[in-house]
């Protein structure tokens, strides 16, 4: 990761002991789209970043370069004047995300959209698991010792799962059976704005561990697309 946070500190230190757990799967985002200005607007130089100056230029007609541009959209953050920022949309496909992370998720009402896969639509014999990072634990042995135990759960399910599936069981009822860890998929549909909202709630230390790994993807991922929207995070 390019753009390292302290809250995203040790996070990642029993990744490799997860890497061959029963139907272990590891979070990953991919930008699907991002608003971009019309060619028009691309010939005098506007960027997806810089549409928020842009725009914001309205209040006093005024014009500027694209650097004026990425030096006002600072600006526009530090006087929280940020319906501007609403003008840039993200869509992410989201993968490797649990059940639990879906409904802390899915908390944020504002500006932010999903669609996630449906499990009574698809079947579970595929899905896979979210196993937690155990960043508190510092015992390899015991950390082990744990990962074994969820392991044995997993397993668990999915062997009643196939069980009372034999006997007729629908999709519907077949996915009450699975534990929160059970991992989903989703494109998420966030505007630069609402995306800052949740960098501010789950960038925190005090944000739990699943969904501050998620947002520090993104964060690590919009600022490659648009850092004069986020980089503020950084200090
Ligand atoms: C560390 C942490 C711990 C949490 N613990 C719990 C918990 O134990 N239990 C629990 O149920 N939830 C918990 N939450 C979820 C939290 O209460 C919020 O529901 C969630 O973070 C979404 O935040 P939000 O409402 O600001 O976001 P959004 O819904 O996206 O709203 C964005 C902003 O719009 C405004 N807004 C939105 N809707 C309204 C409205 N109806 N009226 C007025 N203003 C509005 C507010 O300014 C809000 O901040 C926790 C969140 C965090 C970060």
């Amino acid at each position: 990761m390019k753009y390292f946070l302290k809250e995203y500190e040790h996070i990642e230190r029993w990744k490799d002991l997860r890497k061959d757990l029963f139907r272990n799967e590891e979070p990953a985002i991919k930008l699907i789209g991002m608003t971009t200005p019309t060619e028009e607007m691309a010939a005098q130089g506007v960027t997806s970043e810089t549409l928020p100056a842009y725009t914001a230029r309205q209040s006093h007609e005024s014009a500027g370069t694209h650097e004026d541009d990425l030096r006002l959209n600072k600006k526009l953050i530090s006087w929280e004047h940020l319906t501007c920022l609403e003008a840039v949309q993200f869509v992410y496909y989201v993968t490797g995300v649990s059940k639990s992370l879906a409904g802390q998720w899915t908390r944020h009402r504002i500006g932010i959209g999903w669609t996630f896969r449906s499990t009574r639509y698809v079947k579970a014999s595929k899905n896979m698991f979210v196993y937690p990072a155990l960043e508190y634990i510092d015992s390899e042995d015991t950390a082990r010792e744990v990962y074994r135990a969820y392991e044995r759960e997993h397993r668990h399910a999915m062997d009643v799962y196939e069980e009372i599936k034999g006997l007729g069981v629908r999709n519907q009822e077949l996915r009450r059976l699975m534990p929160v860890g059970w991992s989903t998929a989703a494109y998420v549909y966030v505007n630069a704005r609402s995306l800052r909202h949740f960098f501010e709630l789950r960038l925190d230390g005090s944000a739990e561990w699943e969904i501050r790994r998620l947002a520090y993807l993104m964060f690590n991922d919009v600022m490659e697309k648009a850092p004069t929207l986020f980089e503020d995070f950084l200090e």
